[in-house]
């Protein structure tokens, strides 16, 4: 295999996991021990934030009607988009029933979790999509309870147009609060809120960290922190595309990797030669995480063959993969380690991110090995039943009596044997 890195990326974090973990783990030792006084403290040390944690019905309508309408119609495009990806994702949920052996039925159901909390970030930007993206997934799903929390700016709160997507999607309850302290007034119910069965949406470390530890106690969507994205380029493709992608990714945050795997040498680098151009044509504070993210962890990655780089695309496992190349649907067939795939330089990462419809918290860090992005079905669960008539439970009852004492398990062989004497159950 002839791969030549053309440009490496930093392998030290930003911040260390651990120094995240410690403070992570103190914050929610002290919101378990303080309850919602601990919160309001956290909300005031970290976020600036002295006003009320619950978002009045009055507080919501009065966002909403500050949001511009061209801006609200454009939100709803997107959240159309969602609602009906996520629909069509419902149609291929199902229940099923078989007659395993004669007599014995047993069937599967498919339920939504009775409470979910939203995360919807909002450091660094105003992520008005990640409300789209998890709560409109929720209500597809049948969420009876869906709470809703976001950073809110000093003095101002949540900002409007995060508050309209909430409102739109149908979050029952909004709290103003971001972090760690957000994600646990979710699970434990505070401020008047439902206890949630699952925590989703992304966030930064501290946020992707609370949900880790909280895990067990909740559920979660799964491993979501710094978005990464891949894409793969050979001689078809516009060197100008190419970069804007991958700028246009290292713009969430200095911690955000991107990567381009490429066949052409020329292609890598005129990407390499226009990127500090584009970097520099950006506003602040946009610059600066996406100049950041560039020199320290952007990588270009020059293979001789097509099917070298989708082994490298592989061992990436991206959470955006992106693809500029000839031949589409070799590369469809081909790939299958990533969160959500790109196809063609007509579509790009941001479409994915704010408004086309599959959702856009995927897994992060290598996550895609083992999981996909934030469906209907992480708010579901697949549950079983089985009955049986009087024959069924005689064949049942001598095999289970067998395979218990093998076992050791004599209560569990007493319980089967009962149902060789009908008359006794
Ligand atoms: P955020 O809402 O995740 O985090 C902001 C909160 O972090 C603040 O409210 C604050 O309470 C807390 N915080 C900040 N510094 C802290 C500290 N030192 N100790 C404890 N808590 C602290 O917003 P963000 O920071 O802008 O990060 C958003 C993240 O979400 C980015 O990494 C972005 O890449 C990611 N993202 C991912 C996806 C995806 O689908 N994977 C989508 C959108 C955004």
């Amino acid at each position: 295999m002839a791969i030549t890195y053309l440009k490496t990326a930093d392998p030290r974090p930003l911040v260390e996991n651990k120094d995240i973990r410690d403070i992570v783990h103190i914050m929610l030792a002290n919101i378990d021990r303080e309850g919602e006084t601990a919160v309001r403290d956290y909300a005031k040390k970290l976020d600036r934030w002295t006003g009320d944690i619950v978002l009045s019905d009055a507080a919501r309508r009065a966002a909403c009607a500050r949001v511009p309408e061209d801006l609200k119609n454009d939100i709803r495009f997107a959240h159309g988009n969602i609602q009906r990806f996520a629909e069509a994702q419902k149609a291929t949920m199902g229940e099923c029933e078989i007659e395993v052996i004669p007599g014995l039925i047993a069937g599967q159901k498919q339920i939504p979790v009775s409470s979910a909390g939203c995360y919807v970030p909002g450091g660094r930007y105003s992520h008005v999509a990640s409300a789209l993206m998890t709560i409109t997934t929720a209500k597809v799903a049948g969420v009876p309870h869906i709470t809703a929390v976001s950073p809110t700016r000093p003095g101002i709160g949540i900002p409007d147009a995060i508050v309209f997507a909430m409102d739109l999607c149908g979050a029952d309850l909004i709290l103003n609060l971001g972090g760690v302290q957000g994600i646990a007034a979710m699970a434990k119910g505070f401020f008047g809120g439902k206890p949630t069965d699952i925590l989703v949406g992304p966030g930064n470390s501290y946020v992707a960290e609370a949900k880790r530890m909280l895990f067990g106690e909740v559920g979660i969507d799964m491993f979501a922190g710094p978005t990464d994205s891949l894409v793969i380029a050979d001689h078809t493709a516009s060197a100008e595309t190419v970069v804007w992608d991958l700028i246009s990714q290292a713009e969430h945050g200095m911690d955000s990797p991107v990567w381009l795997v490429t066949t052409d040498r020329m292609l890598a680098m005129d990407v390499l030669a226009r990127a500090p151009s584009v970097i520099d044509s950006l506003p602040e504070p946009n610059a600066t995480a996406a100049r950041t993210a560039w020199n320290e962890r952007a990588e270009v990655i020059l293979c001789d063959t097509r099917e070298e780089a989708a082994e490298v695309a592989d061992r990436y496992a991206p959470e955006h993969l992106q693809v500029q190349a000839d031949d589409l649907d070799w590369w469809l067939d081909r790939l299958s380690v990533y969160g959500s795939l790109f196809l063609g330089k007509e579509t790009t990462v941001a479409f994915g991110d704010k408004t086309s419809g599959p959702n856009h918290v995927l897994p992060t860090s290598g996550a895609a090995r083992y999981t996909g992005g934030l469906s209907v079905h992480k708010f579901t669960k697949t549950v079983t039943w089985q009955r049986c008539n009087a024959a069924a439970s005689h064949e049942l009852a001598l095999r289970t009596a067998r395979i218990s004492r093998v076992e050791g398990m004599e209560g569990h062989a007493r319980a089967a044997d009962l149902r060789l004497r009908p008359q006794a159950v």
